[in-house]
């Protein structure tokens, strides 16, 4: 084996293409889920490849597009295998500084364990997320606390509702989509809770801010209440140096907290070894550090599969020194200065003065953002996303979409009669699931596949 790309997220997918294309030979692709795709198939919401490809896929649908071009580019995959450890094979008699190439040790439920050796591995595992013990936050421990990412799995690939009101800790993307995705699920959403405005714009506006869910900067939990059950939480503004206070502690019954406090890196295969200091281990994606988007995790594992390719055909490759973590997201601007509107169709979120009479626009950065503001003044109109019932076994739900955007008065119209669709296996990303949903114009397109 030349190149083993460990992960099958959107960066384990790019590394292993790239690779590839540039000559490695044999690439395996080792994933520990039945499917390809990382996180991204939870993510039903739009928003991915607007930077890379101008378009606003879902998350399943940049998965697929993945997917795709994975089989295409002759990658071998072993899915529902995960792998345990690496090792690395020294050469007789060596220093260590050239070795012989890699063992990963891997196990699955049909073949069990196995070792898989390589000339070098890329390691694209992801990210976990943190979890509420982790920030040492008092209370009982009763159900109805979640990870976002794991409410966010229950909701969009297995049918189920975490509750029915919700506080959610944590005002990033993933806590603002959550909120969005929750209200449009009718559970009520109490409140967000976030130090200050982390979030992309366009998620600020298209998830907060067009439901009125209300959020509040400078507060964070302090406790939970409840056993069996929760009950309800206890939140407070941070003072002046930076800890709670608790003279203005107030209390919100809820049942459901959700935890979207930021994500770890996944690097428990590495053990010892460090990537881009042992010659051979490379890394790419949110296991070297957290990216705000999909499309600069395609960019960076592209040029990871390509060194990958090169050290693995005994070309010399600089040392890596890891993936470059200037990513900061494209908020610099907004905080304090939030003016007239704050542009969603792209992630830069151009805060822009608009003026209806006459009409006039400023501060937007292309002239997207002038036909932007012409349309929110007007009639603004959102892509509605969710899942639909399917009659398979083994995916519950399955995503879609709204083919083109919506009036934003319909979106909750069109819920409901989303719910009440069901659908039969196959279907494919783009396949017609209802026509003109709820006499909104728009046709339901599927964002996922289900196989049978
Ligand atoms: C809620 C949410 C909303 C987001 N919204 C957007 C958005 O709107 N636009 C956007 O561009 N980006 C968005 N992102 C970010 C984007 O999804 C991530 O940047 C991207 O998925 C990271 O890709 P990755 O391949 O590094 O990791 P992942 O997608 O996490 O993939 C890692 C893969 O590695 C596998 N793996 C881990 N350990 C092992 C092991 N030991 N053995 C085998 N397999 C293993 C995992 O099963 C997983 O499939 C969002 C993320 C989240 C969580």
């Amino acid at each position: 084996m030349k190149v083993l790309v460990i992960g099958g997220g959107p960066a384990g997918m790019a590394a292993a293409v790239s690779a590839k294309e540039h000559g490695a030979g044999e690439v395996l692709l080792l994933e520990r889920h039945s499917y390809l795709g990382g996180v991204l198939p939870q993510c039903i919401h739009n928003g991915f490849g607007t930077q890379l490809y101008e378009r606003d896929y879902t998350g399943g649908e940049y998965a697929w597009l993945w997917k795709e071009k994975t089989e295409k580019a002759g990658v071998k995959l072993l899915l529902s295998t995960t792998v345990l450890g690496i090792e690395k094979l020294e050469r007789d008699g060596s220093s260590g500084e050239t070795p012989e190439g890699w063992r990963a040790r891997c196990v699955s439920a049909s073949s069990g364990a196995r070792e898989i050796t390589a000339d070098a591995v890329i390691i694209a595992t992801g990210c976990r997320e943190r979890t509420l013990p982790q920030m040492l936050i008092p209370g009982s421990r009763p159900a109805g606390v979640f990870t976002a990412g794991a409410a966010q799995l229950m909701m969009n690939l297995k049918n189920y509702l975490p509750g029915k009101s919700a506080v959610i800790l944590g005002s990033g993307d993933i806590g603002l989509i959550m909120a969005r995705r929750m209200t449009l699920e009718g559970i009520r959403v109490k409140l967000i809770l976030g130090q200050e405005a982390t979030g992309l714009a366009r998620n600020i506006v298209q998830c907060v801010e067009d439901y009125a869910i209300p959020m509040r900067y400078g507060w964070t939990l302090v406790s939970t209440h409840g056993y069996g059950r929760l009950k309800g939480v206890s939140v407070a503004p941070f003072d002046k140096d930076g800890q709670p206070d608790l003279s203005r502690k107030e209390y919100i019954p809820c049942d459901t907290l959700l935890v979207a406090a930021g994500l770890i890196p996944e690097l428990e295969v590495c053990g010892d070894y460090r990537p881009g200091q042992d010659a051979g281990l490379f890394i790419c994606g949110n296991a070297g550090f957290v990216h705000d988007l999909a499309d600069h995790v395609t960019c960076e594992a592209l040029e990871t599969g390509r060194q990958a390719a090169l050290y693995a055909s005994g070309g010399k490759v600089k040392p890596d020194v890891g993936p470059d973590s200037s990513d900061g997201g494209f908020l610099p601007e907004l905080t304090g200065k939030r003016g007239n509107m704050i542009c969603t169709v792209c992630p830069k979120g151009c805060v822009m003065q608009v003026k209806s009479e006459p009409f006039s626009v400023k501060g937007n950065q292309c002239e997207k953002g002038q036909a932007f503001a012409r349309q929110e003044l007007e009639n603004p109109k959102r892509v509605l996303t969710a899942v639909v019932k399917t009659d398979s076994d083994k995916a519950p739900v399955l995503s879609v979409r709204t083919d083109k955007a919506i009036d934003k008065s319909r979106l909750l119209p069109a819920m409901k009669a989303i719910k009440k669709v069901k659908v039969s296996g196959p279907v494919v990303p783009g396949q017609v699931v209802t026509k003109n949903i709820a006499d909104t114009g728009a046709d339901l397109i599927a964002t996922w596949y289900i196989e049978e």
